[in-house]
């Protein structure tokens, strides 16, 4: 039995809480996208973590963690969080990291940087983690897949060819230093050593845990509204965020895949440019975003204040669709106690008229919200673990939304922490 968590949203939607707490019920947690350019918050019994690449599941001793090949492997940021986890006193996790995961060469964080200070005003936002460089040296056929760097033949004519085109481009379109040859030589297969005792046929290891009735957990990183085709392009990500490309990215059978959790906030924030209907600014949005969160509303990989507005139905019920939700997580409930009322984006008004639908991006840039306004709770919900014992009003919200998004709220998330969430 598979199970897949993703965002409905734009990513940060409390997708690593989830993950942290499932995977207490899980025996394989699987990475299946993206690197280390995202952050999931957890807190538990150990601590509060920011974990970027390391899979949810590495707070649980009976858990085997999995690096799948769609992750952008970034050896030194997956070994460097491995050893902060375990300095905090976390219990050695089990990890394996699939041989076809393709690797972060430090070239593609360079060029991901220089290519936004090129950019100036038009830049796209980045997280500089590398990620786009990598993606397109991936489809443009001139990646390295782990295993490769264990043949010194194939890593040597491999990065010739490779840095003869970053070479020009670090040359004459950034005026920047080249890369030595050698140097990223010693340094990758330095790199390929130190991560050895990770590295298996992860594919082979997924598939006979399925046949085995294992349970396995696929965990997303960011959300619906970034994935490269379905998504607010080009203010997307590179790789696709959707669950649907949880069995190719993790390496599991389609016949395993059962439920597709989608995460989604009470209210909307989302780190990066792109359009983002419901935002709201000056004092409305600083009072959200000092509450909302564990800590205020700012990135877990990159520090950035996080854009925060009200809850977006249109935006969630197109981000479960392209899900295949069926399941859905709402959290940050807890945040909202202080709002006497609360509007809820539940339609947009573009050109003057009103849809439901989500649109294409020229179409969402001049999208305006219609709101519909929910009287509040006006008070604190943490610590309630039954559902009927939440407030009228925080449960009307809850079903309000519900059927909106045309999802099952199956949890309803009242604090940070692993414990503190309600399973309807
Ligand atoms: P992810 O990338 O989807 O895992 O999300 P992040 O970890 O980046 O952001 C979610 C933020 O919300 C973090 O600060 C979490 O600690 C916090 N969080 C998650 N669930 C809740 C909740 O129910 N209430 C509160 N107050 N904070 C939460």
């Amino acid at each position: 039995m598979v199970r897949t968590i993703v965002g409905a949203n734009w990513g940060d939607e409390g997708k690593g809480k989830i993950t942290d707490m499932l995977a207490g019920e899980s025996d394989i947690v699987v990475r299946f996208q993206g690197g280390a350019n995202a952050g999931h918050t957890i807190i538990n019994d150990y601590g509060r973590f920011a974990l970027h690449l390391l899979p949810s599941g590495v707070f649980n001793p009976n858990v085997v963690n999995i690096i799948g090949p769609g992750v952008a492997l970034n050896i030194e940021a997956l070994l460097s969080e491995l050893d902060s986890v375990v300095k905090a006193g976390v219990p050695a996790p089990k990890l394996l990291v699939s041989e076809r995961a393709q690797v972060m060469m430090p070239y593609h964080v360079l060029l991901d940087c220089y290519e936004e200070e090129r950019l100036g005003a038009k830049n796209f936002g980045s997280t500089k983690s590398g990620i786009a460089p990598f993606y397109g040296d991936k489809f443009q056929k001139i990646g390295l897949q782990l295993c490769q760097l264990y043949y010194p033949e194939v890593l040597r004519e491999k990065l010739t060819h490779a840095l003869s085109i970053k070479n020009a481009l670090l040359e004459h379109l950034y005026h920047k230093p080249q890369i030595d040859l050698e140097e990223l030589i010693d340094k990758m297969t330095a790199l390929a050593e130190r991560i050895r005792p990770y590295v298996c046929d992860t594919n082979l290891y997924l598939h006979e845990a399925c046949r085995a009735g294992k349970r396995v957990l696929l965990e997303g990183q960011l959300g619906t509204l970034r994935d490269p085709d379905h998504g607010i392009y080009p203010m997307t990500t590179s790789s696709s965020p959707l669950a649907g490309y949880g069995p190719v990215g993790a390496g599991v059978p389609l016949w395993a895949m059962s439920d597709v959790i989608a995460v989604t906030k009470a209210y909307s924030s989302c780190v990066g440019r792109g359009p983002f209907t419901t935002e709201l600014f000056g004092e409305e949005a600083q009072e959200l975003r000092v509450r909302g969160g564990d800590k205020g509303e700012f990135g877990a990989t990159t520090g950035r204040p996080r854009r925060v507005g009200w809850f977006d139905a249109v935006a969630t019920r197109y981000g479960c669709m392209m899900q295949g939700a069926t399941q859905v997580a709402l959290t940050n409930m807890d945040v909202l106690g202080y709002l006497p009322e609360i509007p809820v984006c539940v339609a947009y008004e573009i050109d003057g008229e009103r849809t439901e639908n989500f649109p294409v991006t020229p179409l969402l840039e001049r999208a305006k919200p219609v709101y519909e306004m929910l009287p509040g709770w006006m008070c604190d919900t943490r610590g309630i673990r039954k559902y009927e014992d939440l407030p009228e009003n925080a449960r009307r919200y809850v079903e309000f939304i519900e059927a909106r998004i045309g999802a099952p709220v199956r949890f309803v998330s009242n604090g940070p922490r692993r414990d503190e969430i309600i399973i309807r």
